[in-house]
């Protein structure tokens, strides 16, 4: 008889949205008068941009034709992209990125998930507590995280690196040895940034001990401070430690386009074989590739018009995270994140449980958020709020919450 992989079975029942999602509905089906404002699940509301769809367009025409036509194409993204990748998200910034480090695909979500398939299922993951639960839940489905303790919301074998409050929401290096070390910056959902020399200090503790940094930096294009490193290949000594993974969805409206990438410079080897080759081996087998259509519109991304145009739904949706900061502050929220992040981390006040505020704000404000205990234990007592909101929105949102505070 087939034997299922078990490690499913030990993931613990409702992935945070579905549950948020439970609440929402019953809460409108008992009020079905009341309109809600959403600023908890991370997608996006702009359009994309008009070079995006225009690139698009033209090659869906060109599809149209026997010499436009593209069937499969490399599994690893088309030249035209790699090196527009390379020129305008590394090379403009001073790092090297050569076009065969990069590989296109079809997410940051499948490829922060699928990475693990190149690492020994007896690796030792470190991962930051809130944290992204795409990381945990596909070690865990590997059968790398061990068994699900649920009295402290923790598995037994994954190192967690608590970012909160007094740590300035920045994880602490572990004490005990760790492979496999998972890092977002600007954070999901805390908001926090890392500083140059933060990020320094994970590049040589990594080069040290042999680790590899997972680096996930979906949202650099919400960095706006100058000295905040948009990659982690900005820091001496990354190539020999890290990978990087990066995505259009926030950047530039693609969540439902989907196109992202992923960084391996060919320098990083453990056991003497370079990870480059690794998951380029992965992908050819089990990935054919981005849609021609979708790679020329991220291609266009890059072009003068389409830089401006992302740069002004970045604006748009960092004056919706100044709104929601400001608001909150104003209404006595202690509050972070929100200047190099469309994401705004809250403390729950006097101590509320950050389900409870989540319940507060869905019955007495109608605005939905996402419980930040939903992240991970030192989620506790927070909640996150998205600045990818419509702008009116955000600013009724706010005005509502102020209101019940
Ligand atoms: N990484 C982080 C930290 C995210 O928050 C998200 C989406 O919310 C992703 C990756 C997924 O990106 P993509 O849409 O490219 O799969």
């Amino acid at each position: 008889m087939a034997k299922i992989n078990n490690n499913f079975n030990k993931l613990p029942g409702s992935y945070l949205f579905s549950e948020i999602a439970r609440r929402v509905a019953a809460y409108s089906q008992e009020h079905p008068d009341r309109a809600l404002i959403r600023l908890g699940i991370g997608d996006v509301t702009r359009p994309l941009p008009a070079a995006v769809t225009a690139a698009m367009h033209k090659a869906v025409d060109e599809m149209a034709t026997a010499q436009g036509f593209h069937g499969y194409g490399p599994e690893q993204g088309y030249d035209f992209l790699r090196n527009a990748i390379a020129q305008h998200d590394y090379k403009a910034r001073g790092v090297e990125i050569q076009p065969d480090e990069i590989f296109v695909s079809d997410g940051a979500k499948s490829d922060c998930g699928n990475i693990g398939d190149i690492f020994h299922r007896d690796n030792v993951v470190a991962v930051c507590d809130p944290v992204y639960p795409v990381y945990v839940d596909t070690n865990a489905m590997a059968g790398r995280a061990g068994e699900y303790d649920a009295t402290v919301g923790r598995w037994t074998k994954l190192v967690y690196m608590p970012c909160v409050a007094e740590n300035g929401f920045s994880p602490e290096i572990p004490q005990t040895p760790v492979d496999l070390i998972y890092l977002c910056f600007p954070n999901n959902p805390t908001g926090a940034v890392a500083t140059r020399e933060q990020l320094k200090a994970w590049v040589d503790h990594a080069n040290r001990t042999g680790a590899v940094i997972l680096y996930d930096s979906a949202y650099e294009a919400f960095i706006t401070d100058p000295a905040i490193p948009h990659s982690i290949f900005e820091i001496d000594g990354a190539r020999t430690c890290a990978i990087e993974f990066r995505s259009f969805s926030k950047t530039a409206g693609f969540t439902g386009t989907r196109c992202a990438y992923t960084v391996i410079p060919k320098e990083l080897e453990r056991d003497g074989t370079p990870l480059n080759s690794l998951w380029n081996r992965r992908q050819c087998t089990k990935f054919n590739g981005v849609p021609y259509v979708v790679q020329r519109g991220a291609e266009a991304v890059y072009s003068p018009e389409g830089r401006a145009q992302v740069k002004e739904t970045i604006q748009y949706y960092l004056n919706n995270a100044k709104v929601i900061r400001d608001g909150l502050a104003a209404a006595g929220l202690t509050v972070s994140g929100g200047e190099n992040s469309p994401y705004i981390w809250a403390r729950t006040p006097d101590g509320m449980g950050s389900w409870d505020f989540f319940d507060k704000l869905l019955r007495e404000a109608n605005v939905v958020t996402t419980p930040g205990a939903g992240f991970g234990p030192s989620g506790e007592g927070y909640i996150r709020l998205t600045a990818f909101g419509e702008a009116d929105a955000t600013r009724q949102a706010v005005e509502r919450i102020k209101v019940v505070l």
